[in-house]
This record gives C-alpha cells, structure tokens and sequence, in this order.
C-alpha cells in the first residue's frame, strides 16, 4: 500500500514553514484526537499518520531526507518509523505539549495531580503443607508471618516538591519545539507523601518488621501449586493514602502413606490373601473422611476395582466430589509348606482353577451393582 505525501497528510504545501507545519499539524491532531472521536478507526488512523507526518517534516534533517528521497529516506530501519507507525502513546509522550492546555488532563498531562500513585505495599509469599485429610475436609492454618507494618507514632505529610501529585513536570526545548514530560517525583516516589515523624527503630519509611498470626481459610479440594490470596495481609507501605500489599499462600500436598490422589478421585491398594480372595472377607477401609466397612465377594479377582462413589475430594472449582477407589491385589503366597504345596499339585488341573475372564467379569460387575446402589 502506498504511502500518502507528508505534506498531503497535514494538507500543506512543500514550501509551508515551520510555524505552518506546527499549526497544520496542531489543527489535524485536535480534529482527528481520539478524546473527540471515541472509536472511531478512521480518526485514529489519521491521527496516527498525521503524527508521523509532523515527526519527519519537524526536524530540519528528516525533513531534507524526505524532501530528496521521500518514504524511501526512511525505510529499511536507520532512524524514522521504519515502518512500523507510532503508537498512541508515542504520539501523546512526544508530542502532547502540542495540545496546549485545550486538552489538559488527557493520558494524564496537563491537568497534574490526578495521577498520585496509590502506593501499596510488596506481596509476601508462604508455603502452607496439608495433608490429604485436610484437603478433603478443608482447613483453617494460622501461620506467623513477619510483615513490614507502620511503626506506632509514624506521620506522613505532603511532599513539597510535587504538591502532593507525585509527578514532576520537565519542560525541554527540543527541534520539536517545548516538550513537557511527566517523570515520577523522586522524592516521594511518587506517593505524593513524605515522612514528618518517625519513631526510633524504624526504617526510612517509617515501617518496622513485626510479627503477626494470620489465620487462612483453606478450602477444601485445593490442589499442590495453588495459590490462594489473604488480602491485606502482606507488607504495608509508607503513607497515609497506601494500602497494604498481599498473603500469597503456597499449597503443597504432603504425600500420603497409602493413599494416592488423582485429581478429586483417591485410589488405595488394598492386598487380600489368596484364601480371602477365595472365600470372601470383609474390610474397614480408612477413606480421608472416615472408616468405611466394604465386603470382598468369594471369589474376587486381582486388579479388580471397587469404587466408593462421593468418597473422594470436593472439586474446588465444580460442584460434586471424586470417588474413592479400592484395586484389590490377591497375595499369591511365595512359600509354601509340604501339605500346602501337594494340595496346590492336586488343584492344578482342577476344573474350577481354570481361568475364566468372561465369567469373571460378569459377575463382578453384577456384584459391584449390589453392593453401591
Ligand atoms: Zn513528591
């Protein structure tokens, strides 16, 4: 796409001055300023060209380049736009002294004083262990932080070298013409606010490090790498405008002895002997929110899996719980004695030791049905 002429995007002729350009550009910038044209593409695309435009044929050297060589001077990087257009908030940092005082208080020039920092305080960071149980329950912790407050007898009062704005005004003479730039007052860091009295003991700020009990509401069904936000309960910051930054609480999932998390369902291992297996027991099963009894069928199969419905973890973020799900592993005994090991001999070739998956599996499920509905 071509490039339009400099001088046709201010509407000026190649001889115009300087002055001509300033005040041909000054008209483009307040008819097509965004403040005037809210979401309008077209104002905004106008404005930008008209920007870049009065960028090169301001600066007497920029202009020569362009006057003898013309969009060409500037492509291919080496100074200029390089193509790449001005955004926004080049335009308003380079060029909003053009404006004058028609439009103060836009992106925050001119007007002075809006723009005080409200300063808050730094975040602190803990880890917070829990264990399964607690997971699946939820959990009050309360932990002792150490946490920069305000000391006792502290007075803040208006910084003098902004009024209290926290930005400085620089006022420059450029090729550009008078430039004005906001800069973050260095002596109140932009707060606005500056110490009066401070009590021995206490920083520069007026801030001392105490000691202090937070309690943390855990909810239950969180997950390790969560992180969870106690507001206001980090380190203060000076001044009386400020307000405190946050608790950012760690979670970390102590592993559990014999039971393994998947998400909000739990699995467990439960061994039974082979005459167990062979004949049916019963069990009592520690889940994380109690004891459940659950019965093992005469005849139940290693790798067999029971399922506790609702027996799991809360999901934190949806409504209903996991399961909680036993895999039964038959223990296959590895020593035998002489009596033992001849009635094995005898059963080998037994009908009812023939393995019969499908018959198996049927009747588990059959059973599980039974057992949970
Ligand atoms: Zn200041």
């Amino acid at each position: 796409m071509a490039k339009q002429d400099y001088y046709e995007v201010l509407g000026i002729s190649k001889s115009a001055s300087a002055a001509e350009i300033k005040k041909a550009y000054r008209k483009m910038a307040i008819k097509y300023h965004p403040d005037k044209n809210p979401d309008d593409k077209g104002a905004e695309e106008k404005f930008k060209q008209a920007a870049e435009a009065y960028e090169i044929l301001s600066d007497e050297n920029k202009k020569a380049r362009y006057d003898q060589y013309g969009h060409a001077a500037f492509e291919g990087g080496q100074g200029g736009f390089g193509g790449g257009g001005m955004n926004m908030e080049d335009i308003f940092s380079q060029f909003g002294d053009i404006f004058g005082g028609g439009f103060g208080g836009f992106g925050g020039f001119g007007g002075g004083g809006q723009r005080q920092a409200r300063v808050k305080g730094g975040n602190m960071r803990i880890r917070v262990k829990l264990t399964l149980e607690e997971i699946a329950t939820g959990v009050e912790k309360k932990v002792k932080v150490r946490r920069k407050v305000q000391a006792d007898g502290v007075s803040y009062k208006t910084c003098t070298t902004c009024n209290g704005s926290g930005q400085q005004m620089r006022v420059t003479n450029t090729i550009l013409g008078r430039m004005q730039t906001a800069t973050t007052c260095g002596v109140c860091s932009g707060t606005g606010e500056i110490i009066n009295s401070k009590p021995n003991g206490s920083d520069a700020q007026g801030l001392v490090v105490e000691e202090e009990t937070v309690s943390i509401q855990i909810p239950a069904g969180v997950t390790e790498g969560v992180q969870l936000k106690v507001g206001g309960k980090g380190n203060e910051a000076p001044g009386k405008n400020s307000i405190s930054g946050d608790l950012l609480v760690l979670i970390e999932e102590i592993p559990h002895d014999t039971l393994k998390r998947e998400g909000t369902n739990i699995h467990y291992d439960l061994y039974v002997n082979f005459s167990e297996a062979v004949l049916g027991t019963s069990r009592e099963i520690d889940t994380v929110t109690g004891k459940v009894k659950i019965k093992i069928d005469a005849g139940t199969q290693s790798g067999k899996i029971l399922r506790l419905k609702g027996k799991g973890l809360p999901s934190i973020e949806r409504y209903g719980k996991g399961d909680f799900l036993i895999h039964i592993n038959v223990w296959t005994p590895q020593e035998l004695t002489k009596e033992q090991k001849q009635f094995f001999d005898k059963m080998k070739d037994d009908e009812n030791f023939v393995p019969d998956p499908k018959k198996s599996d049927k009747s588990f499920f059959e059973k599980v049905k039974d057992m949970f509905s």
